[in-house]
């Protein structure tokens, strides 16, 4: 069996470009969309989408099919 070494979350359709946290100033970091927002510290605030490095990866890897423009 060979490994797909390919995949990695800034090649995977769930793979979401962080921007909003400009304060983090790195673009090696994205949001995993696979699963619903988690962990609200508080009921009136908003769920956390989990924060993935563009180099991790896992087992829901799919990957991204890009449509053409
Ligand atoms: S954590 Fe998994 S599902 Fe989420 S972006 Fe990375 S490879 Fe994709």
């Amino acid at each position: 069996m060979s490994s797909n070494t390919s995949a990695a979350c800034q090649s995977c359709r769930f793979f979401d470009e962080h921007k909003t946290n400009a304060g983090q100033g790195s673009g090696d970091v994205g949001l995993c969309r696979f699963n619903p927002p988690v962990s609200q510290p508080e009921p009136q605030s908003q769920g956390l989408w989990p924060v993935v490095a563009s180099k991790d990866w896992c087992g829901h890897f799919t990957a991204d099919i890009t449509p053409a423009e």
